[in-house]
């Protein structure tokens, strides 16, 4: 027998740690199916407030927010964010001169996607780290911000 004393840890904590709370009223949101907003059955999950209606898609297969939930004028903002931002991403000769030639070879190297090497790009110019630089998660400001950059590259 070996030493078997060892204390085995209940974890009876089932605290919703996936409780996602509104970020304009802090209260929790509700996972509900996307059909209650889109009317079409198909487009997965979603954490809503009820409260206030502000909500943010779910990863399919998971209970991962793709980002924060967002009111009518902030879902708008991030729309027009990925507009501009997919511009870039999705133009290598875009993509090239921003970052440069030397810089833009060695990232593909790397096996960046070109979507990625557009986030680095960005969340430089923003003075953000990478790993927080997704539009789904962007407040107004950093929409605008963004936006004001992209389309200043475009
Ligand atoms: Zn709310």
């Amino acid at each position: 027998m070996n030493n078997e004393n060892e204390i085995i840890e209940i974890n009876n904590n089932q605290a919703p740690e996936n409780t996602l709370y509104c970020p304009y009223c802090d209260r929790p949101t509700e996972i509900v199916d996307s059909k209650v907003i889109y009317r079409k059955p198909g487009y997965g999950l979603i954490y809503l407030c009820p409260f206030c209606s502000a909500y943010v898609g779910i990863h399919k297969g998971t209970l991962i927010p793709k980002g924060t939930p967002a009111d009518k004028q902030l879902r708008e903002l991030r729309k027009q964010t990925h507009y501009s931002f997919d511009v870039i991403w999705s133009n290598k000769t875009i993509l090239k001169r921003i970052v440069g030639d030397i810089e833009f070879n060695h990232l593909k190297e790397k096996n960046l996607t070109y979507r990625k090497i557009a986030y680095l790009w960005l969340a430089k110019l923003m003075n953000i780290e990478v790993k927080h630089c997704h539009i789904g998660s962007f407040n107004s400001e950093q929409c605008a911000k963004a936006i004001d950059i992209c389309n200043e590259h475009i």
